[in-house]
């Protein structure tokens, strides 16, 4: 998709960032890859194997190119981690493959990249309590059903109710929106959410998918957030992350607007933002 690389490309050309601040992934190793998915599924996907009816609910025919770009996104997340926990804040530009379950891709998503990094900081001992944080339109289905028998890890989903997918998991907290939710009524509904989940988890470590289909100008959304309730809701994250002094690896997720001005900007602002907070 052309935003990731216009994402990055308008971050150096404003000053954000420099070319220091980037760094490109190498492939994950497979023992990462099965400690999140079913071999089976992995092997599917590997082989180019996975039956036509489970191509189709991926969204696009497998390739080995696709495989081969969520292999190196699902290892930026985990070098992600890695740098959040040394500064505090890191980014995937891509990311966010939160429909994609144990055994199963759906909506775009092959392998779940935040869980992959989060099953990587639990066996490597270097978290021991994770709170991710999905505030993509979209239901965290795959990270849901990941983690559903796994209490370390404490999933957290805002959402619309009826938008995808139909077929809902079951977050530790879920939380619902109804169709053309307004900005007052998602920042406090995040507000209460956060300062509880925070609290009754106590987190160690957070990932946090900041999609940016929940404005109004999305096409898949359903939402009515404008681009500031977006930024005040990144804000917030950040904020209580800050406070609970808690790392975060931030992964981009769904952004569908008619333009891609909107799209680049509203994620540039989640980038913006850090880069604020964290200097
Ligand atoms: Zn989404």
């Amino acid at each position: 998709m052309l935003k990731y690389e216009l994402i990055p490309a308008q971050l150096l050309h404003e000053g954000t960032i420099t070319q220091e601040n980037l760094f490109a992934p190498v492939p994950l190793a497979e023992v990462d890859i099965i400690n999140t998915h079913d071999v089976a599924y992995w092997l599917q996907l590997k082989n180019l194997t996975l039956p036509a009816r489970e191509q189709r609910r991926i969204g696009f025919p497998l390739s080995s190119q696709l495989v081969e770009r969520e292999v190196r996104i699902a290892q930026g997340t985990i070098d992600g981690a890695k740098y959040a926990q040394q500064f505090g804040v890191a980014f995937n530009v891509a990311g966010g493959t939160h429909h994609a379950g144990s055994n199963w891709g759906e909506g775009f998503c092959l392998l779940n990249d935040q869980a992959i990094a989060a099953n990587y900081l639990l066996n490597n001992v270097l978290s021991k309590r994770i709170l991710i944080i999905d505030l993509d339109v979209h239901q965290g289905n795959g990270t849901a059903e990941i983690f559903q028998n796994e209490r370390r890890v404490f999933t957290f989903s805002m959402h619309g109710d009826k938008n995808f997918p139909f077929r809902k998991e079951v977050s530790d907290l879920d939380i619902p929106l109804e169709d053309g939710t307004d900005d007052d009524t998602f920042l406090n509904k995040l507000s209460d959410a956060l300062t509880f989940v925070f609290e009754k988890h106590q987190p160690d470590f957070v990932f946090y998918l900041a999609g940016v289909d929940v404005l109004e100008s999305d096409k898949l959304g359903k939402l009515a957030l404008s681009k500031n309730a977006c930024k005040q809701r990144d804000l917030m994250v950040f904020e209580a992350c800050l406070k609970h002094q808690v790392p975060v690896q931030i992964s981009m997720g769904g952004g569908y607007s008619a333009d891609i001005k909107v799209i680049v900007d509203a994620h540039c602002n989640t980038f913006r933002l850090a880069a604020d907070l964290y200097t």
